[in-house]
């Protein structure tokens, strides 16, 4: 899927709207709506990248483990108790949206294994 028909890259141009809980000049994150947990956020990388397959700036990949994911984890509430973070990779790996996100997931007991 190139990026002219990605609805991510919509979410992060703004030609589709979203319910955004943080953005910078790499990423935007917003709130998933079809939500797994009572906190599910989907941080983007505003960039077209498919997968984490496809993920080569070391920069970017480090700026959303290191700075974005708990920023946003901590802002939501999530800090103390703890979270989830999933990036799902291809068709077995239940990839629906093909540009690479990270779901945030909390404010609940998650199971493992996953589904
Ligand atoms: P995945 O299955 O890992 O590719 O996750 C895709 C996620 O995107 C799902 O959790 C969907 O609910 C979510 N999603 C799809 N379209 C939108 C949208 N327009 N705004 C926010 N979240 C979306
Ligand atoms: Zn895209």
């Amino acid at each position: 899927m190139s990026s002219s028909d990605c609805i991510f890259c919509k979410i992060a141009s703004k030609d589709l709207p979203s319910e955004l809980v943080y953005e910078d000049k790499h990423v935007v994150a917003f709130s998933d709506t079809t939500p797994q947990a009572p906190k599910h956020v989907l941080v983007i990388p505003r960039e077209h990248v498919e997968s984490i397959m496809e993920l080569s700036d070391k920069e970017l990949a480090a700026h959303i483990l290191v700075d974005v994911i708990p920023h946003i984890a901590t802002n939501l509430g999530l800090a103390e108790k703890g979270f989830r973070v999933v990036t799902n990779v291809g068709e077995q790996g239940g990839q629906t949206v093909k540009h690479l996100h990270f779901h945030i997931l909390g404010g609940r007991d998650m199971q493992w294994p996953p589904g």
